[in-house]
């Protein structure tokens, strides 16, 4: 999906923008109801400064060694971030307070490992609830079977809240091939959402990259995760 080489990154930003707006035509959704994530892991300062320029506004990023120092180069920049990658438990208490929402929310155990270093900051932490669609047994997430029972014990922690869920699917050889992970993951949000959990807003659901994120939006997205569609091919 991504553009040659000679193409450059506020081009890239202006055509998955205007491909945003196509998909939530098509699906008949106002577009300001998806969100564009920039995955900006392996992106340089230099680089993620174009896509800014560009009209980026949400950065995701996946490791919390990357992120930190990326995060004081754009202190007082008009950005916004969000973890998307694998979380470790030690690793909460460096990031609370940095992340607007984090959406990789994988365990019980590390939902109260936020809620704890949430409520030592004195803030409260918006969360996803990152599901395993697919059932891969190497993949983080939440069973889709397990979630449902999940979801009023982790809605009674005060220092989080749980705004949605996300998903990385199975890689497929096509987006079209996607698309019955993506309805699954809005399935289960709208399950959910139907059992009225007292404070549980099922508001997002974070599902889509750059190959797949027009059928995503098609089933609902309201944040989609771009980076090499943005960036360019990662090496390393
Ligand atoms: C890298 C990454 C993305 C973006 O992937 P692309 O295929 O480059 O768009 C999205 N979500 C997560 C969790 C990622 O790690």
């Amino acid at each position: 999906m991504e553009g040659p080489d000679s193409e450059t990154i506020a081009c890239r930003v202006q055509a998955v923008l205007s491909a945003i707006r196509q998909a939530a035509e098509k699906a008949g959704r106002p577009a300001e109801t998806i969100r564009l994530v920039a995955a900006t892991k392996t992106v340089t300062v230099e680089r993620i400064r174009q896509g800014l320029d560009a009209g980026l506004s949400i950065l995701g990023e996946n490791r919390v060694q990357e992120a930190i120092p990326k995060i004081r180069v754009f202190e007082g920049a008009p950005v916004r971030w969000h973890f998307i990658g694998q979380l470790q438990r030690r690793k909460v208490r460096s990031i609370i307070g940095l992340f607007e929402l984090i959406h990789s929310v994988d365990s019980l155990e590390l939902a109260q490992e936020i809620d704890r270093r949430a409520a030592e900051a004195g803030l409260v932490q918006e969360v996803l609830l990152e599901v395993n669609v697919g059932g891969e047994a190497t993949k983080a997430g939440f069973h889709p079977d397990a979630l449902e029972a999940m979801v009023p014990v982790m809605a009674q922690l005060p220092h989080l809240r749980i705004k949605g869920l996300m998903t990385i699917p199975p890689p497929t050889p096509r987006a079209e091939d996607a698309r019955i992970y993506f309805q699954k993951l809005r399935s289960l949000r709208d399950t959910i959402a139907a059992r009225c959990v007292s404070g549980v807003v099922m508001q997002e659901l974070s599902m889509g990259m750059s190959n797949d994120y027009r059928v995503a939006i098609e089933e609902g997205a309201t944040l989609v995760r771009v980076g090499s569609a943005i960036f360019g091919a990662r090496h390393g």
